[in-house]
């Protein structure tokens, strides 16, 4: 029946499809429920699993064998073929068995997490490019920019909007293969192949795919081997009009240890930022999840000011905010009370004590040192050359922006300069930052990364 099952298999996902995933199956028992096959790689059965689960139960059933799983063993090359030269994996029996529920889902690309849609993600002003971006990859057809680039600090929703866009595209077009995963996994897999012997199909499996995207793409700088591979997929697909999306934690120009060409390939498409939470923002997202969990618990009473106490006080991450918010609900469900703002206050105290940690005047001297490669001495030395003097102004900009410090305290923690020469330097590095995008993009960064 695997035979005839094969005919009808061919012609509902494609010839293509078929040749490259289905046919080098084997199938090899079938019994209560449970289908097994024999499968050259396990790269080939994640595959199956993954997208045609249901077309192979659908069609083995429609034979009248009732099948609600399908189970795979990776039996090398040699010895499922029998009669093949016979290489020195061929006594090497099942070298890997892996089980699957009737939802065919194996951990190929990452499970995307349900909860992260368009309909739960909250717009604002610091999102909305990003979130006008992601919505237009997710419609498919030709969209006019390759890469969508998305990068932000922490908890910003980067992995929200990449998990959305991928809910979408798959909606829309339930055949399209859709590839989502971390670039940590991405080398992990790589790393597999070649330990594997399977880089083949490991080449053709991410070339066979709709939709490529790539999270935190930061992690594969330095990682040379990973970098190539990662760079010849992504020329392959954007060659096929394939759109990939890619997300990190900067822009690519500020990833360090990237190489060039993959910065420069990288920049191609679009790159839009997901800023900083503003208050608003923040106290949308929390609105919106206790609408969310009201509809489960209607009798949740939050008392006048809780939100807005919380967006006040939890400026960070969007995780972070969200875990407090889950704490109070459990929090109120299990004692069955309205939450205060002094309950909330007191069933928070670690997390607002921590999001309180203020950004030290030091902190932004020893940062914007290093980054400049400049002496720490330096900040609060007397030196007049350029290539110092500019860095000290940025970071007596940064002390003004980012702490509350007065200008003659800053003054003083920078060599005891005088106050107009600390407000000249703010001013200074205002009117540079408004002409030199470079700048600009610079103190962003640091900003960034001061208050990651
Ligand atoms: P990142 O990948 O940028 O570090 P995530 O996408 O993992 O951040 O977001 C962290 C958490 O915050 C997730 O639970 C996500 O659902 C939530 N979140 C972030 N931004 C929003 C938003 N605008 N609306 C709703 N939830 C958000
Ligand atoms: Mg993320």
């Amino acid at each position: 029946i695997w035979g005839q099952a094969c005919i009808k298999l061919e012609q509902s996902v494609g010839p293509n499809n078929f040749n490259h995933w289905i046919k080098p199956l084997r199938l090899t028992a079938l019994d209560e429920g449970v289908a097994r096959f024999a499968s050259p790689t396990r790269f080939i059965s994640d595959w199956v699993s993954r997208h045609f689960a249901d077309d192979i139960m659908g069609e083995l059933s429609r034979h009248g064998q009732q099948v609600e799983r399908l189970r795979f063993e990776v039996i090398p090359q040699e010895a499922v073929q029998p009669g093949a030269s016979g290489g020195k994996n061929a006594s090497r029996p099942a070298a890997v068995a892996r089980e699957l529920n009737s939802t065919g889902k194996a951990e190929l690309g990452a499970p995307l997490d349900p909860r992260f849609t368009f309909g739960n993600f909250v717009v604002g002003k610091p999102n909305e490019l990003a979130h006008a971006a992601a919505r237009r990859v997710s419609e498919g057809g030709p969209v006019g920019f390759n890469p969508l680039f998305l990068y932000g600090g922490v908890g910003l929703g980067k992995t929200h909007l990449m998990h959305a866009i991928a809910h979408d595209y798959q909606q829309r077009d339930p055949s399209a293969r859709v590839l989502y995963l971390s670039a940590e996994q991405f080398m992990y897999r790589f790393v597999q192949a070649l330990r594997e012997s399977t880089i083949m199909d490991f080449k053709g499996m991410f070339r066979n795919v709709n939709m490529l995207m790539v999270d935190d793409v930061q992690f594969i700088a330095g990682k040379d081997s990973t970098q190539e591979e990662f760079f010849h997929t992504f020329n392959a697909l954007v060659d096929q009009g394939k759109q990939i999306v890619i997300s990190a934690d900067r822009t690519p120009a500020e990833i360090k240890g990237l190489e060039e060409r993959i910065k420069s390939r990288l920049s191609c498409g679009l790159i839009v930022d997901l800023h900083p939470t503003t208050y608003e923002l923040r106290l949308g997202i929390l609105q919106s999840k206790t609408e969310a969990f009201r509809q489960q618990q209607p009798d949740l009473q939050i008392g006048n000011g809780v939100l807005e106490f919380l967006a006040n006080r939890i400026t960070t991450n969007v995780r972070v905010l969200e875990g407090a918010l889950q704490r109070l609900f459990a929090h109120a469900s299990l004692l069955r009370r309205e939450i205060t703002l002094e309950v909330a206050q007191e069933c928070l105290t670690d997390i607002l004590r921590t999001n309180d940690r203020k950004i030290s005047i030091d902190d932004i001297q020893r940062k914007v040192a290093e980054h400049y490669n400049i002496r720490l001495a330096d900040m609060m030395g007397p030196k007049r050359a350029r290539n110092v003097a500019r860095p000290r102004q940025i970071a007596m900009y940064l002390s003004k922006q980012l702490t509350n410090r007065s200008l003659p305290e800053i003054g003083r923690r920078f060599g005891g300069r005088d106050h107009t020469t600390i407000m000249h330097g703010v001013r200074k590095i205002e009117e540079l930052a408004g002409e030199d995008l470079g700048l600009a993009e610079d103190i962003a960064l640091l900003r960034r990364q001061l208050e990651a």
